[in-house]
């Protein structure tokens, strides 16, 4: 191995991939290494997503980067080429469906509709009787608005994005190393070298830090923190005979739960209500959280989902951040060749495409290019000042 990078990324899944393939698109001459120790990814978030895109967000900044991910979703062929082997991630375009029960949702249902469609996006809003005469097997009753995004959203392939992103990074000459980020060797403000738990030392020129829930160990290898820690997430995959609608969106149900159609099944979640830091090696699904919290609330919504089967069930973590669950990108204002890649929440996938090229335009030109990413950077969070997206699921 060389021991000397250009740049060091430290986490090879979406992101450290999608920021791996855009720095060697932009500049074929960098030497660029990923340090990624679980190439099957078995444990990432990316893997262990469902895998949808929306416009629907209450910021612009946010609207904007899933407007750019839908872009390379539909076009990957063209933005990997040839390296990324892949000419489709079967995109499902059935939308979203967020549903309100307040007038207060409501009223911030209709502010982010008329940003939203600044930005082009074409969501639609539906009162309960648009609402009932789209959806017939929706309970209605108690929603006062409802948002609709049937174009541009919907779901798509996870694993082969990450695979399409790093097979074309590495045919443009990126090295992925198997290995852990251990340690640092540090000074004047600025990283030197990044210790690999096997491979020794390397030198690096500028290091991104892309590592999930890992962000606080890397960042805590220089003595700093930022808000980002594991949230458990279980997924249910169900069987419910009497509900069959292969076209519904993704619902964002006010009461708490999403639901979308997975081929003939669904897939369908929950936050606890007794949410909290989770222990790093526990994937064990919280299976009564179907029974106790979904079900009911399920049911009281849609009649058809009167007889179910859990099929399967997995545990996944959000890289939370406890702030404003937004994600951290960007320099770090107290080290001068560290970029963050971090805390993207239950919306880091679709964000990938516009972070990955908008960190590559950071390092190599020093400002953003394209998407202003700006609003998302690393000081606020240092400072303790929210940029708060309503739109979190
Ligand atoms: C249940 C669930 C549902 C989701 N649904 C959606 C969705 O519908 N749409 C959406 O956009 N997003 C969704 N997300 C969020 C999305 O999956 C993540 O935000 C995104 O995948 C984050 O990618 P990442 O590369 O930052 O992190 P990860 O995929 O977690 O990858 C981090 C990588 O860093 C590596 N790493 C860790 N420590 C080190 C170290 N010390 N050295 C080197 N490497 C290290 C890990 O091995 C890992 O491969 C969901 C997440 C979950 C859990």
């Amino acid at each position: 191995m060389d021991k000397s990078y250009d740049v060091v990324i430290i986490g090879g899944a979406v992101m450290g991939s999608s920021a791996a393939f855009w720095l060697s698109n932009m500049d074929a001459g960098l030497r660029i290494l990923v340090i990624e120790p679980d190439p099957s990814y078995a444990k990432s978030s990316t893997a262990l997503s469902v895998a949808s895109i929306r416009q629907q967000f209450t910021t612009s900044v946010n609207v904007n980067i899933s407007r750019f991910g839908i872009e390379f979703i539909n076009n990957i062929d063209d933005y990997l080429g040839q390296g990324g082997e892949i000419s489709s991630l079967g995109f499902q375009e059935n939308g979203y469906l967020f549903l309100a029960g307040t007038s207060a949702a409501e009223q911030a249902m209709r502010e982010a509709c008329v940003m939203q469609h600044a930005h082009g996006a074409q969501t639609e809003l539906l009162d309960p009787q648009a609402l009932k005469q789209r959806f017939d097997w929706l309970n209605v009753d108690d929603i006062r608005l409802a948002s609709f995004g049937p174009r541009h959203e919907g779901w798509f392939d996870n694993m082969s994005l990450l695979g399409g992103l790093k097979k074309a990074a590495q045919a443009a000459g990126v090295t992925y190393i198997k290995d852990h980020a251990v340690g640092f060797g540090a000074e004047n403000g600025r990283i030197k070298t990044v210790t690999l738990a096997k491979s020794g030392t390397v030198n690096a020129g500028q290091v991104v830090s892309a590592a999930g829930t890992g962000a606080n160990k890397i960042i805590g290898m220089l003595g700093e923190a930022i808000p980002v820690e594991p949230r458990k997430r279980t997924v249910f995959m169900i069987d419910a005979p009497n509900a069959i609608h292969p076209d519904a969106p993704l619902m964002v149900c006010h009461s708490g739960f999403y639901l979308r159609p997975e081929h003939k099944h669904w897939i369908c979640a929950i936050v606890p209500k007794d949410d909290h830091r989770a222990d790093e090696n526990d994937f064990d699904a919280d299976l009564t959280l179907f029974e106790d919290e979904i079900w009911p609330k399920l049911y009281a919504r849609a009649p058809g989902f009167d007889a179910v089967k859990v099929l399967s069930a997995w545990a996944g973590h959000y890289a939370y951040n406890t702030l404003d669950q937004n994600a951290i990108i960007g320099a770090h204002p107290n080290w001068s060749n560290l970029f963050l890649m971090n805390g993207f929440s239950g919306h880091g996938l679709q964000q990938a495409p516009a972070v990955g090229r908008g960190i590559a335009e950071l390092i190599l030109t020093g400002a953003y290019q394209t998407i202003d990413l700006s609003d998302l950077n690393v000081e606020r969070v240092l400072e303790g000042r929210p940029f708060s997206e309503m739109a979190i699921v």
